[in-house]
């Protein structure tokens, strides 16, 4: 528990009060929350941070002493993984929540982390879109079982697999927001078009309160006038939905995972944890939940 108990926020990158404490326990969740806030990280491409983003998101948020739960709704479990969940402790899994009627806090799993929990992904949860298919209210599921959770977290993250397939169908229909993670390449904008066409008929089918949290530039290379180009770009089609904070691409970001670790506990000081750091905060800041410190500064 050694590095968990030695990472501190630095005062005045983020929350002045946000620390991890000592011995966190998952378990002592303490007074209830109505105001949970719940986020489906989405993208339908693959490998543009939507994993690195929930891990390490959460992590700064649980750092700044927000209750946060990870849902794992890849069949992949990478962010079951990253965390150090191996495929032989995910007892039950989303699956067992999306198609047994299994509850969140009975398949919820404690992590390393203080005040962090996961409902991590099984490899069954591959067949789960085909299954879900012929399922009375198939795209209610998960909000179903989250409603029953929202009490118990801060923020609740949904990492979504890279199709616009039931499974995510199920985040968009849960969530109160999407959070899009998008890389800064040429074909970005592209992508996004087909995303938020997507969000929109969620939102007059399923669930009209869905809103769009934010976009965030990730894997962002400075020596690579493209990304630059892509950046300013997306800043001049989308304005103030895209973060301030922009996620580089950051060797440690890409080890932490092998290691069972979020950058943020693998390397505190890397530019990769620095980043997600600012992320939360300015998450933080626009709901109006940043400390009172922070605020009144
Ligand atoms: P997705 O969940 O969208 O498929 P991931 O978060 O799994 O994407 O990221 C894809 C790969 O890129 C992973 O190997 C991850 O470690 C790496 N990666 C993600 N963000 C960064 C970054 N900012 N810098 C370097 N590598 C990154
Ligand atoms: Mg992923």
């Amino acid at each position: 528990m050694s590095a968990f108990r030695a990472l501190r926020i630095p005062q005045g990158a983020f929350c002045v009060s946000g620390r991890f404490g000592v011995q966190g326990s998952n378990r002592d969740i303490g007074a209830a929350s109505s105001s949970c806030r719940v986020l489906a990280l989405a993208n339908q491409k693959g490998g543009v941070g939507k994993t690195t983003t929930a891990v390490n998101l959460a992590t700064a948020l649980a750092a700044c002493e927000k209750r946060v739960l990870i849902i794992d709704l890849d069949p992949q479990g990478n962010a079951s993984t990253g965390l150090g969940i191996g495929p032989e402790a995910r007892r039950l899994s989303t699956y067992d929540v999306l198609l047994d009627g299994v509850t969140i806090a009975a398949a919820t799993m404690p992590t390393p982390i203080p005040r962090m929990s996961i409902v991590a992904a099984s490899l069954d949860l591959s067949g789960a879109d085909l299954e879900l298919a012929d399922q009375p209210r198939r795209e209610f599921r998960l909000r179903g079982a989250i409603d029953l959770a929202r009490l118990m977290y801060d923020y609740i993250l949904i990492d979504c697999p890279p199709s616009l397939n039931l499974l995510t169908l199920n985040a968009l229909v849960a969530a109160d927001a999407v959070l899009v993670p998008l890389q800064c390449e040429f074909y970005a904008l592209e992508g996004l078009t087909h995303l938020m066409r997507t969000i929109e008929q969620v939102k007059r089918a399923f669930n009209p309160e869905l809103s769009i949290q934010g976009i965030v530039l990730t894997m962002f290379d400075k020596r690579n006038n493209l990304c630059e180009l892509v950046a300013a770009d997306v800043r001049q089609h989308l304005g103030a939905t895209v973060y301030e904070t922009i996620i580089p691409r950051n060797v440690k970001i890409s080890e932490a995972p092998s290691h069972g670790k979020p950058v943020l506990i693998y390397d505190m000081r890397s530019s990769g944890a620095q980043a997600y750091i600012r992320l939360a905060r300015e998450v933080l800041t626009r709901e109006g939940r940043a400390p009172v410190q922070e605020r009144t500064a």
